[in-house]
């Protein structure tokens, strides 16, 4: 049997008991690079969300009395958890989701990671005592959890986005229940295994997985949850956010983007490719905040689409579980069939294809390494999220034009730049109408800074000093001391 087996769990965590669904039912995952079935999970639906929401309801009468100290020391614990089975964890999650190995391994990491960040945090809640403008009066401003929080968590980064959800809930004092994505469940259900070995009290986490609607249902309408959080798809998320809107629940959204890559014609060239190949194809080009755009200065295009292409060339696409692959599957044929439908399109509207551009001979959902040059607006690359392997370079001539370019669409969620000039790096940053900007660094997540869109790209922070607060409530406090 392979190591990470054991970490398959193939029921759901519910007031700290696994078990199947109350219907019995369930559902099959698959390895996107094989297409063979890997396990079933339980197909759980809105009464298996209740009995979760209670238990993480009577849960948090108790978790939220623990002391910052407390939950920080079970926050260490449960980040060494995820470091400590780093290799078995990376190797479930390549087989159920596809991406490599390396990426995996540092997925995992990148979870620890923000754990770790959190339980830091956990002691660094603060209020504020006010100067109170009565003298026979002491204001006081409190910082209390939000309560049960529902979470509910997208395929691409199936362990990594549940890190900064869970890691923020815990620091606050909050518990959860996490409805991870159905392609990829087993990543979420091996972070209750850790939970119990980081000795979280039952309840406090709770994974369901099955039927999204009968859950998202449940989660956004139950009066007992407080906050939503969700990481996904513009549309679902525009949803969800009606949905909670009934008992006006807290809500976060972790939306979709459509993120350009701007060359200048100063840029350090060298420096642009590294970044447009880790922006880019990192994941096969499934990440929220990967380049769905490349704007290229007139005096750098040709250079820099010929190193672009040359560096393409190198990327080895294949199973992400074989050693030195730098580009997996894709998720499944659905998510193939839209790349190809971009590139056609692109085609079809006078785009040129330097590189790949049709399904890989690997078959499945493979597919090449693409560059295509000559992309202009009405094109669907420039306009929807491709989600895929796909490197579309417009040209621009001012910069002016770059920057109205760039914020020509409807998503807001990351942004990056190439150029060497101090006073242009300002304007830029400035001007872009993103929730994070990239300036000559092609990859800038990292758990101690905010992340979070714009525009439809969704609201609120995760990760940071700010994603703690999204679990918080501010309350008021005016003590009259006469
Ligand atoms: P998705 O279809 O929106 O699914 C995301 C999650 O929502 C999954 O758990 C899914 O469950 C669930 N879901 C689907 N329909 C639902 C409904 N009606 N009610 C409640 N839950 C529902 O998105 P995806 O295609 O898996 O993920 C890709 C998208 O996520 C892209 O747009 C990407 O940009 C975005 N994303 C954003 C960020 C960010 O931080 N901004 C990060 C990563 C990804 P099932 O799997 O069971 O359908």
């Amino acid at each position: 049997m392979q190591a990470f087996k054991k970490f398959m769990r193939e029921a759901n965590l519910i007031a700290g008991v696994w078990r199947g669904a109350r219907s019995g039912k369930t559902f099959e995952v698959n390895n996107p690079a094989t297409g063979e079935i890997i396990g079933t999970v339980p197909d759980a639906d809105g009464e298996d969300t209740r009995e979760a929401i209670a238990a993480a309801q009577e849960a948090f009468l108790s978790w939220r009395k623990t002391t910052a100290a407390q939950r920080a020391a079970i926050m260490r614990k449960l980040a060494a958890a995820l470091e400590a089975n780093k290799e078995d964890l990376a190797r479930l999650l390549t087989t159920e989701q596809g991406k490599s190995l390396t990426e995996a391994r540092a997925e995992i990491s990148g979870s620890a990671n923000y754990v770790l960040w959190f339980s830091e945090e956990a002691r660094r809640i603060y209020g504020d005592t006010v100067p109170s403008p009565w003298s026979e009066r002491r204001i006081l401003v409190l910082k209390e959890p939000v309560g049960v929080v529902g979470a509910i968590t997208p395929w691409n980064f199936p362990s990594l986005m549940l890190s900064r959800k869970i890691g923020a809930a815990l620091a606050a004092g909050c518990t959860v229940v996490a409805k991870p994505a159905s392609q990829t469940p087993y990543s979420a259900l091996a972070w209750g295994l850790m939970a119990e070995e980081a000795g979280l009290p039952p309840g406090v986490i709770n994974i369901v997985t099955g039927d999204a609607r009968k859950i998202g249902k449940e989660l956004t309408e139950n009066p007992v949850v407080k906050k939503i959080t969700f990481t996904g798809s513009t549309g679902v998320g525009k949803a969800l956010v009606a949905q909670a809107a009934g008992t006006m629940k807290r809500v976060s959204m972790e939306l979709g983007g459509n993120a350009p890559f701007i060359v200048f014609d100063d840029a350090d060239i060298d420096a642009a490719v590294a970044g447009a190949i880790q922006s880019k194809f990192r994941n096969s080009g499934q990440t929220c905040v990967c380049v769905n755009r490349f704007l290229v200065q007139s005096g750098i295009h040709d250079a820099f689409v010929e190193k672009l292409g040359a560096a393409i060339a190198e990327l080895k696409v294949g199973n992400g579980l074989e050693e030195g692959t730098d580009q997996g599957p894709l998720i499944d044929v659905k998510g193939v069939e839209k790349v190809e439908e971009h590139v056609v399109d692109a085609v079809g509207q006078g785009a040129h294809v330097v590189a790949g551009g049709r399904r890989h001979t690997l078959g499945g959902s493979f597919f090449e390494p693409t560059l295509i040059v000559g992309v202009t607006p009405s094109m669907k690359v420039a306009r929807e999220e491709t989600f895929g392997p796909v490197a579309a370079v417009f040209r621009f001539e001012r910069e002016e034009e770059a920057i109205a370019m760039a914020n020509d669409t409807e998503f807001g969620l990351a942004a990056y730049a190439y150029t060497r000039d101090l006073g242009r790096t300002f304007r830029v940053l400035e001007g872009l109408e993103y929730g994070q900007v990239g300036i000559n660094a092609g990859v800038i997540t990292t758990e101690v800074a905010p992340f979070g869109g714009v525009k439809e790209s969704g609201m609120g922070s995760e990760g940071s000093k700010y994603g703690v607060e999204e679990y918080l409530n501010v309350k008021y406090g005016c003590i009259g001391i006469a």
